[in-house]
This record gives structure tokens, C-alpha cells and sequence, in this order.
């Protein structure tokens, strides 16, 4: 009797199973995303000796110090610092469905064990620490501890080679504005004030994708006198004082720089 009783239980929990966890794909990826700020532009490279092999290496001019955020939500369940081997400083982010992020090489930590992040939280920067002969961040996807193919928004990363890759990375907080200079074009600064280097110009009338806004030289312009900068690109400000936001002072829910 018992043993025909188990196989019977046994034919029921395999019907229930097969009702309950139908066999099929694993839960949807999470929509990854570039692990740098929106707007920025960085080299990514893969390449077939690299460890793990779907690893992608970002990297761009002067990137040492500069933020590395969060692909995508999730709880941070890694911050460790292996010295001078391996992945150095290295945060990783679990983001569920047997998902994880790894961030390696930083330079220093903004997160801690348990804390919950979203898109675009600065979890670190980038470093060269480990086993890494020059700043860049080491950046992989994995599904259940298995290293895979990274793909961003869904598309996956070029294997094998090196391609530029922009950040989406939290642009919900984005705005438009329009220059209005009535006539001149306006100059483009590499920083929040006239003391900045010009690094292109804007037309009068154009449109324009502020990333966020912060302080810097007050400036007297079409719509009166403004501190307030605009972050137009990576590298590239304008003065607030000649942009039309709808708001006389910060817009709401874009960020400060
Ligand atoms: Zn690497």
C-alpha cells in the first residue's frame, strides 16, 4: 500500500507541477540598461578570452571617477573588495528572476548590502582596481550564476568587437527646452559657466534635451537673470537664462547634475 500510495502521490505532484509551473521560458529579463549616467556615450568591448566571456568593458576619455549606476532595479547583495585580484571593488545587484548585475574594478563604493536601487543610482565609480592594468568598468549579466550575453533594452551587445553604447539610464527625468536667444546662436560650455571652454554652439530656436540642471555662473539672458545651467550631452551646458522650460527656476523632476 505505501508504495503504491507514493506513486500515486508522486503522479499528483506532477500534474499539479506540470498545472502550477508550466515548462517554458524563464521570467522576462529585466530591461537592462547602459550602466552609466543618461546621455553619456561609452566604448563597450567584448571579446572571446575575456573572463567571463560575455564580460563587456566600458570605457571613454578621462572615465576614472566617473559614476557607474544601476542597470536596472534591484537589491544590492554584493559589496566586496578582493584587493589587488580579480574584480578588485565590485558591487552586485540582484535583481530577481535569477538575475544579477556585476559592476568590477571600481574605484570606490556609493552603495551598501541590502539597500534597494533603481535606475541610474550611483552605486560606484569607475576604477582600476583588481586585477586591471587601466581604469574602465568590468560589467556583466548573469541568470542564475551563469554569465550571459549582455543585452540592453533587450538588444543584444555586439559580440564580438567594440561599439559605442548611449545611456537611456533613467531619462524619465528628462526635459525639453528651446533656445531662444532672439537671433545669436548660444554658446556651448564644457561646464556650468561662462569660464568654461565653448565646445560647439546651439542655434537660436532649437530644441534641446536637458539631462539636469545645476548652478553656475548667473547669467543675464531672454528670460531675465538665471544661475541655473542646463547639461544639454555629455560635456555640454548652456545657460538657463536663454532656454524655455516653463519654469522660472529648477524643473521639476529633471535632476540636479
Ligand atoms: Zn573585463
Amino acid at each position: 500500500m505505501r508504495g503504491r500510495w507514493s506513486s500515486l502521490a508522486a503522479a499528483a505532484l506532477l500534474v499539479a507541477g506540470s498545472l502550477l509551473v508550466p515548462a517554458g521560458p524563464a521570467l522576462a529579463a529585466p530591461a537592462f540598461k547602459v550602466p552609466f549616467p543618461c546621455g553619456q556615450s561609452w566604448s563597450g568591448q567584448t571579446r572571446s578570452d575575456h573572463s567571463p566571456a560575455y564580460a563587456v568593458d566600458f570605457n571613454r576619455t578621462d572615465d576614472l571617477g566617473d559614476p557607474v549606476v544601476a542597470s536596472a532595479p534591484g537589491t544590492v547583495d554584493r559589496v566586496t573588495d578582493l584587493g589587488g585580484t580579480s574584480y578588485g571593488k565590485y558591487v552586485r545587484i540582484d535583481h530577481g528572476g535569477g538575475y544579477t548585475t556585476y559592476y568590477a574594478h571600481l574605484n570606490g563604493f556609493n552603495v551598501s548590502v541590502g539597500q534597494s536601487v533603481g535606475y541610474g543610482r550611483v552605486i560606484g565609480w569607475v576604477g582600476s582596481t583588481g586585477g586591471s592594468t587601466g581604469p574602465h568598468l568590468h560589467y556583466e549579466q548573469r541568470l542564475n550564476g551563469n554569465d550571459i550575453q549582455v543585452r540592453f533594452n533587450g538588444t543584444l551587445a555586439l559580440y564580438w568587437g567594440t561599439k559605442t553604447y548611449t545611456s537611456d539610464n533613467n531619462c524619465a527625468g528628462t526635459a525639453t527646452g528651446t533656445v531662444n536667444t532672439a537671433g545669436a546662436d548660444l554658446t556651448v560650455r564644457s561646464g556650468p559657466g561662462t569660464g568654461y571652454a565653448p565646445v560647439g554652439s546651439v542655434a537660436d530656436g532649437a530644441k534641446v534635451t536637458i539631462y539636469c540642471q545645476t548652478s553656475g555662473t548667473t547669467v543675464t539672458g531672454t528670460y531675465g537673470t538665471s544661475s541655473i545651467w542646463d547639461r544639454i550631452g555629455t560635456g555640454r551646458y548652456i545657460s538657463d537664462a536663454y532656454v524655455y522650460t516653463g519654469y522660472d527656476g529648477y524643473i521639476p523632476n529633471v535632476p540636479r547634475c
